[in-house]
């Protein structure tokens, strides 16, 4: 009896712990598959807070990643801009200082980063992996860049579509060029708070840079007008530690995630699909058909369009794949000799604008 009751305790103290464990990642959180081997990191590298023009404090940001289901958060908080300088003390390092604290009691890796925010050209860059915001308070931008540079950072060009630096084109200046060839620039931001950018897409793919997606969120990620959801970068590394995702982010091994779309290289996109999808299908001779039952277990929906040429009801038009939720559907083999259905995939982009292409075999 004695030892029932022991049981009964130890059962109890564990199903505690789990819930306790279980506590922070519940509802919202994001999942997308692991794929070639490697851990899947979702990640936003581009945050303020009270240290610059944002309206929270450093520890709130990590507190909201977990909510938000993320791994890992940069607080980039601009050099140049700092309005609330008169009531918040600190250096320049204090906001990822205190936010990294916060990180390593709750399990949240923190980037130390920062925003160079200069006019246009060249705008805004944020600098990852830096060793020390202080020494990068210089006058001249390119020596800025080339400081951080110095301190071994990952260098990218923030929202190049922003309206409010360029209002009728999206030009990449002589600056950029300048910047670039030095191998002072390393990426890109292709996806910004509610915007997604084609043309630094396409100077990614040109340019051999890699595509970052950030919030930039000022206020909190609940009251900003996301489309959708918080843009996430999704970065496939083998561990989730600071080495590992600057190695990731060298290799170009990022995928975006911004209004229920992925974003990024073809074969990345690929392997996300490929590893989403649970397909399962069971052959009715007497009535023809092949009928599909398929589960999509990450966070993006797959929306499926059917080949426009196959004959009429050989299969649904549009096939919707919620996030974490599955459909049956059937392929009618009456229709005609199908060895695969040709799809393509609305939310799942590659090259700017291109649908990714889908076989389902029968
Ligand atoms: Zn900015
Ligand atoms: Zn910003």
């Amino acid at each position: 009896m004695k030892k029932n009751k022991l049981f009964l305790v130890i059962m109890l103290v564990f199903a505690g712990i789990s819930l306790f464990a279980q506590y922070h990642r519940q509802e919202s959180e994001l999942y997308f598959p692991d794929i070639k081997g490697l851990k899947t990191l979702k990640c936003d590298f581009h945050i303020h807070t009270v240290f610059s023009d944002g309206q929270v404090w450093p520890e709130y940001r990590v507190l909201e990643a977990i909510h938000d289901g993320l791994d890992v958060i940069a607080i980039t908080d601009h050099l140049e801009y700092r309005p609330h300088k008169e009531d918040i003390q600190g250096d320049y390092n204090r906001s990822y200082e205190i936010a990294k604290k916060a990180g390593n009691e709750y399990g949240i890796t923190v980037i130390h980063g920062a925003e160079i925010t200069r006019d246009m050209p060249p705008g805004h860059l944020n600098a990852l992996f830096i060793t020390d915001a202080n020494k990068l308070i210089l006058d001249s931008v390119e020596d800025v860049v080339a400081e951080a540079n110095n301190q071994g950072a990952f260098v990218y060009w923030n929202h190049p579509c922003w309206k409010a630096q360029q209002p009728d084109t999206v030009v990449w200046f002589d600056i950029h060029t300048r910047l670039y060839e030095k191998g002072y620039i390393q990426g890109i931001e292709v996806v910004n708070f509610s915007q997604y950018c084609p043309e630094a897409f396409k100077w990614a793919m040109d340019k051999d840079l890699t595509m970052l997606g950030g919030s930039d969120v000022h206020s909190t990620t609940e009251m900003s007008k996301f489309e959708k959801h918080r843009p996430v970068t999704l970065v496939f590394a083998k561990e989730n530690d600071e080495n590992a995702i600057r190695k990731a982010l060298d290799k170009k091994l990022t995928l975006l995630f911004f209004n229920e779309t992925l974003y990024g290289d073809k074969e990345l996109l690929y392997e996300m699909l490929d590893n989403s999808l649970t397909i399962t299908k069971r052959f009715d001779k007497e009535e023809n058909k092949m009928f599909f039952d398929i589960t999509n277990n990450s966070s993006c929906p797959v929306i499926m369009l059917a080949d426009p040429g196959l004959p009429r009801r050989t299969v649904p038009k549009v096939l919707t794949i919620g996030a974490k939720s599955n459909i049956h559907f059937h392929v009618d083999l009456s229709k005609g000799k199908f060895k695969s259905i040709n799809f393509k995939i609305e939310n799942y982009i590659y090259n700017v604008d291109q649908q990714l292409d889908f076989q389902l075999e029968l």
